[in-house]
């Protein structure tokens, strides 16, 4: 079993626990480390994010926690960064490059709210050609490494979410396909783990992590790797479903990504 998460929310974004209360479970599970991921600023919706105040608390904190813990549990001090964040100037240990929103004329459209959201800004903006969003999505994913130079690509096929069962759009459609082989093909260059999130099954809105077992086995073949997250918002899931991805996606490259930030600090 996996003994670390490193995509972790807390109150200070739209988490339900204090990095305290994270802490002490992940200690009680005998994990080795624990990072913090919180959502990085951003301007144009601050409903799930922190604002620049609270990411100096939220560091804060983290750090009187990291001390707490010294000698017990490794805490990580990190930021989920979304491809239209604005940057503070804060020194994470680490962060996690992800797509939440796409940038539509005027519009900063959720991906990943609810089917409905979808659905409307694939018809406001293209025409409701959904593959076209799905398009625009992969497009603007591919580009995480190179704009936000992250240390792990975060749920790489969000745009997913709502799909489960193909209830929404044919995911073996060739423009959908296309649309993933080429984002991944980009980030595998990049040389940084994709995660297997395990979140949206927190949450109830899926069954399987992300990414899809079709594109885990097109990442692994063009020599990418993984870590494995719960991209958790509520302690009791910490370690949501890490079972279920031992027995499914456990013949891939998962690393360990302390040893990864380890080695990027000593390269310094
Ligand atoms: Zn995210
Ligand atoms: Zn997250």
């Amino acid at each position: 079993m996996f003994k670390s998460n490193f995509h972790t929310h807390t109150i200070y974004c739209d988490g339900k626990n204090t990095p305290g209360e994270m802490a002490e479970r992940a200690a009680e599970l005998g994990f080795t480390a624990l990072g913090f991921s919180g959502h990085a600023y951003t301007d144009f919706d601050l409903s799930y994010c922190m604002t620049p105040e609270e990411t100096a608390k939220y560091i804060t904190d983290v750090q009187n926690v990291k001390e707490q813990y010294a000698g017990r549990l490794n805490i990580y001090c990190g930021t989920e960064l979304d491809y239209y964040s604005t940057l503070l100037p804060y020194d994470y240990d680490y962060t996690i490059g992800s797509v939440h929103y796409l940038h539509l004329g005027d519009d900063y459209a959720e991906v990943d709210h609810n089917a409905e959201t979808q659905m409307n800004a694939a018809e406001k903006h293209f025409g409701g050609d959904y593959m076209k969003y799905a398009e625009k999505y992969f497009e603007t994913v591919g580009d995480v490494a190179e704009k936000l130079r992250p240390d792990f690509i975060g749920h790489f096929d969000l745009v997913s979410k709502f799909n489960e069962g193909d209830c929404m759009f044919d995911s073996s459609d060739r423009r959908y396909v296309n649309a993933w082989k080429t984002a991944a093909e980009r980030l595998c260059n990049a040389g940084i783990p994709f995660e297997i999130n395990t979140g949206a099954i927190a949450r109830g809105a899926r069954k399987t992590p992300y990414p899809s077992p079709e594109i885990a086995d097109f990442i692994d073949s063009r020599g990418g790797f993984f870590i494995v997250t719960s991209d958790c918002h509520n302690r009791d899931y910490l370690t949501c479903a890490f079972d279920y991805v031992a027995e499914n996606y456990g013949r891939y490259n998962i690393v360990d990504f302390e040893e990864i930030i380890g080695r990027r600090k000593t390269d310094i």
